[in-house]
């Protein structure tokens, strides 16, 4: 069992007490690189999630103002970087990835904390004249009401404090419902939240089953948003349960995201990038190149580059200090993988490194998929159109920048994509025709407090970081006043 000061306790939050879930079952939260059992938490369900929802409601008549509201994001901020050993190990154990990776999910978690504590003029309200009109009118910005967010296992921390952090300066209350993979990244957050002083009941934890919590979370009148990060097809589905009662969604989905270097890109700097970017988390990042578009003139090149780096890669226990690639998340991660690997090959791809790892066995194995690099991939293929989730490089070569230009477009996604030229005019031309919310040019950086992140098409509604991500927790008043 994984001890932490951190997780005094590994049960739900609700309405300012740390307590069992009613729904009499247990979640069991496994390392996925050993199959040690980490922890056993008493499973929340919709009654619960209906509690958590009425408790963040009632505090918000207790949310104090937005300079104080800094002042615990100050704080949160500060315990964030304090803990940062210890949550980087709880990350690791629970999710899988190396742990220098987690050492910077933390730092990037508490970026967001002190992005938004120094963003309180975002909430100022603007007086504006009207020509010819008597009346003062003045636009405020209040709380949305509360807010839900339910996050994924990849990044267990970020994707909470990304959102908790926004919600919480817009003066909101929180329910969070985390992956049943990895909740105690969540509890910990939430533990550091409680110590940083946040008002009893205002943010609540509720760790269960995707389905009652969430039915419960899109049905409660009291809910304003619904804040989402995870997979297209949940997400579409987490829109329709809205409908009824009008919520607002901030929804960040799956992509597909085209990595294309052009023949007058600067090749080490791509494929350095390249390697940073895909082989992050073990490929397992909704902004990681899925399909690789590689000039004809310099594809031999680029695959002589990346054969030479991908044996160097270490796979194993994220613990362990070598370690490049951590495990997938659990034994279907990896046969999802596996089979787009298959379907590529078996519709004329080529294996020019990697592939055909042994089946994990067992019940308690983690899940580990080689680094893998795949040419002469197409659109034909099933890894072409589905986000691979593993550490597989699929490439495919092009002639005419108008023809990437409509091949990286054609896919119903839209979140990441990447281009890789030295030529100014065309990487304008490029990034302004691209359908992606977020593209790097000769970089693979991905996103930033500061920034907006979001995608366009079915890669997501809203945004998140930046202005924009705290629009999304807030409602907008004109008030016209008479004189
Ligand atoms: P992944 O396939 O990467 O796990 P999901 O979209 O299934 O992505 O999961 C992301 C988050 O959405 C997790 O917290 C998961 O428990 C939650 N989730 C999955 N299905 C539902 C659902 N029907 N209603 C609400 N939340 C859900």
């Amino acid at each position: 069992m994984l001890e932490s000061p951190l997780l005094p306790q590994t049960r739900s939050l609700i309405a300012g007490e740390w307590t069992d879930g009613g729904e009499g079952t247990l979640l069991r939260v496994k390392n996925p690189a050993t199959g040690e059992l980490l922890a056993e938490i008493p499973e929340a369900g919709a009654r619960d999630a209906r509690r958590a929802i009425e408790s963040a409601r009632a505090s918000m008549a207790l949310v104090p103002d937005p300079g104080r509201r800094a002042l615990y994001l100050n704080r949160i901020h500060e315990l964030l970087l304090e803990n940062r050993e210890d949550l980087a190990r709880i990350i690791t154990l629970e999710q899988g990835k190396p742990l220098r990776e987690s050492h910077i999910e933390v730092e990037y978690t508490a970026a967001f904390f002190r992005f938004f504590a120094g963003r309180t003029d975002l909430l100022d309200p603007h007086p504006f004249a009207v020509p010819n009109s008597p009346l003062r009118w003045v636009v405020h910005h209040r709380p949305v009401g509360v807010v839900a967010m339910i996050t994924p296992w990849n990044l267990p921390l970020a994707m909470l404090g990304k959102k908790f952090a926004a919600a919480l300066l817009a003066g909101c209350g929180v329910v969070s419902k985390p992956a049943p993979e990895t909740p105690l990244s969540a509890i910990a957050l939430f533990a550091l939240a409680e110590r940083a002083g946040i008002p009893s009941g205002l943010v609540n934890l509720v760790v269960g089953p995707a389905e009652p919590i969430g039915v419960e979370l899109c049905s409660h009148p009291a809910v304003r948003v619904i804040s989402f990060t995870g997979s297209t097809e949940v997400g579409k589905l987490l829109i329709r349960r809205s409908a009824d009662s009008v919520k607002r969604v901030s929804l960040e989905l799956g992509g597909n995201a085209p990595f294309i270097v052009f023949e007058d890109a600067d090749l080490e700097l791509a494929v350095e990038s390249l390697m940073v970017n895909k082989f992050r988390c073990a490929g397992q990042t909704c902004i990681c190149a899925n399909r690789v578009f590689v000039h004809e003139t310099l594809a031999s090149e680029l695959l002589m580059r990346l054969r030479d780096k991908l044996p160097k890669l270490v796979v194993g226990n994220g613990m362990d200090p070598a370690t490049d690639i951590g495990p997938l998340i659990d034994p279907s991660a990896w046969e999802k993988v596996d089979s787009l690997v298959k379907d590529a090959l078996s519709k004329g791809a080529k294996l020019a490194h990697g592939g055909n790892p042994d089946r994990p066995r067992g019940s308690d194995w983690g899940a580990f998929y080689p680094p893998t690099l795949i040419v002469g991939a197409n659109e034909g293929m099933r890894l072409f159109h589905e986000e691979i989730f593993g550490p597989v490089i699929a490439v495919t070569t092009f002639r005419e920048e108008e023809e990437v230009l409509a091949r990286a477009n054609s896919s119903q996604h839209g979140l990441a994509g990447y281009v890789f030229t030295k030529d100014a005019a065309r990487g304008t031309r490029m990034v302004t025709k691209l359908q992606c919310g977020h593209v790097g040019l000769n970089s693979s950086s991905g996103p930033t407090p500061s920034a907006p992140f979001g995608g366009m098409k079915a890669s997501g509604i809203g945004r998140e970081g930046g202005a924009e991500g705290l629009m999304e927790y807030l409602e907008t008043q004109t008030v016209v006043e008479g004189i």
